[in-house]
């Protein structure tokens, strides 16, 4: 591994050794001129945010295997040789089909209404006109184990209060198979969001080997609380459910790809990227359409300030993640020979709201480096490397010893609409979402033209998330 002293001047270095501090001077300095450029011209205006708009407007939601996607590949693809981007393609991958259908939830008893909810991603629908049960109310899988008796032939409504994405998405995943091992009809889940005005949220769930495949489904927050409060009281809570969810052999899409390339290693890669399919509800604006224009425009960016690194960027709007990471899984094996020459990927996947810091996965000596460059995100805050960072799409090559980053922005808001039919560009600021395009250009255009290659570690253990 070299060290970042290898392109400071001999004097500096002379002087310096030992005072770290001098070192990360002269980096930062060396680039600032182009990074205030980047950032004046990257908040001069609102094209991102507007771009964005277009996209959604244009083609809403585009879940794997829909017309809308892969419409809406063809027209980034369009775009991006508008743009003068090299190398414009698509990559082409096979992807899941699953399909919603009609459905519904009903409560029958103790009164008739209609319930607001989202049938989960992959799961199997109802009998055609629907199945009508009795509902087991639980707050966690442990109350489900305790109870586990009276689950027999009724719907299970995991009621789990929101914690954190992380820990409360686990319903989502797991509860079908949890409820169908005790002998369940059907699986419902409390949304997994943050804040709620009564829209269900969607998301994939996942079945095993274990159990049966039962149909599962999400209901709004204020739906599940209202159903479980229902149970406290000793009523009897009957739903009835329909879904049409059905699974559909799988179809081609594409991971949508443009580069800027690099001046003198071309062979080496920089990746910055998103993810352009989505759930079926709203318009997958922050999930994450956003991550894709924001990469997109970082690049576009570069190329009109006349910024060409020394390697190439390479803007990667992936397919599938959300059902399937057959876009990451693809273009891992796709590109396995090219793989040791890719120096940095970046993902950006949580919604494009106030840029915070960049989390990194790899050396010490890289971070070390990237610290450096963060330095130069202070006017648009992010300025900070954390300890972790990454990317569904970009684990697939994380894991094979590509070191990753993940821009990470203020995510106060971004469980309220996600996967939800709120999910719509109209919750971004176009202000903020220049900062995430300035932050993104800065860090690829500066890893991608430092003298030294960023520094590899050990293949870190657990990429991604
Ligand atoms: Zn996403």
């Amino acid at each position: 591994m070299r060290s970042s002293r290898t392109f400071l001047p001999l004097v500096a270095a002379a002087l310096c050794a030992g005072a770290p501090g001098l070192a990360a001077q002269s980096l930062a300095d060396r680039y600032r001129p182009a990074a205030d450029s980047i950032i004046a011209a990257a908040l001069k205006d609102s094209a991102a945010w507007n771009r964005l708009a277009e996209l959604t407007d244009r083609f809403g939601n585009r879940l794997s295997g829909s017309d809308a996607l892969e419409h809406a590949i063809d027209w980034v693809l369009g775009e991006m040789r508008r743009d003068g981007l090299d190398n414009v393609r698509g990559e082409p991958v096979m992807v899941p089909h699953w399909v919603r259908g009609e459905e519904l939830a009903d409560l029958v008893s103790p009164r008739p209404m209609r319930l607001a909810m989202l049938g989960l991603g992959g799961s199997v629908g109802t009998p055609e006109r629907g199945l009508t049960a009795e509902v087991l109310v639980v707050s966690s899988f442990d109350e489900l184990t305790r109870r586990a008796a009276e689950a027999r032939g009724k719907i299970v409504l995991f009621d789990a209060p929101y914690v954190n994405y992380g820990q409360t998405v686990r319903y989502r995943g797991a509860g079908a198979v949890a409820a169908a091992r005790a002998g369940a009809v059907a699986a419902l889940i409390r949304s997994v969001a943050a804040y709620s005005i009564r829209s269900p949220h969607t998301g994939a769930m996942n079945y095993d080997s274990t159990a049966p495949r039962i149909p599962a489904a999400a209901l709004s927050v204020e739906d599940a609380m209202m159903l479980h409060r229902m149970a406290d009281r000793g009523e009897r809570v009957v739903v009835k459910l329909v879904m049409g969810a059905r699974t559909l052999p799988d179809s081609p899409s594409r991971n949508s790809v443009g580069e800027l390339v690099g001046r003198e290693k071309p062979e080496e890669v920089v990746v910055v990227s998103g993810h352009l399919d989505s759930w079926d509800v709203g318009q997958g604006a922050m999930d994450d359409g956003g991550g894709v224009v924001v990469s997109w425009e970082a690049v576009r960016l570069l190329k009109r300030l006349g910024l060409v690194p020394r390697r190439t960027i390479r803007v990667v709007g992936w397919t599938n993640e959300e059902n399937g990471t057959r876009g990451g899984n693809g273009y891992r094996d796709q590109h396995a020979a090219e793989l040791a020459n890719h120096v940095l990927a970046i993902e950006s996947d949580g919604g494009v709201f106030r840029p915070v810091e960049f989390g990194f996965t790899g050396s010490d000596s890289a971070r070390a480096l990237l610290r450096q460059i963060a330095t130069l995100l202070r006017p648009v805050g992010a300025d900070s490397i954390g300890p972790n960072g990454g990317g569904t799409d970009i684990g697939p090559i994380m894991r094979s010893g590509v070191p990753g980053m993940g821009l990470e922005v203020d995510g106060t808001k971004y469980f309220w609409f996600h996967h939800s039919p709120g999910d719509t560009v109209d919750k971004l600021d176009p202000h903020e979402m220049a900062q995430c395009v300035a932050a993104m250009a800065i860090m690829a255009y500066v890893v991608a033209d430092m003298p030294d290659r960023l520094p590899r570690g050990p293949a870190p253990a657990a990429a991604g998330r």
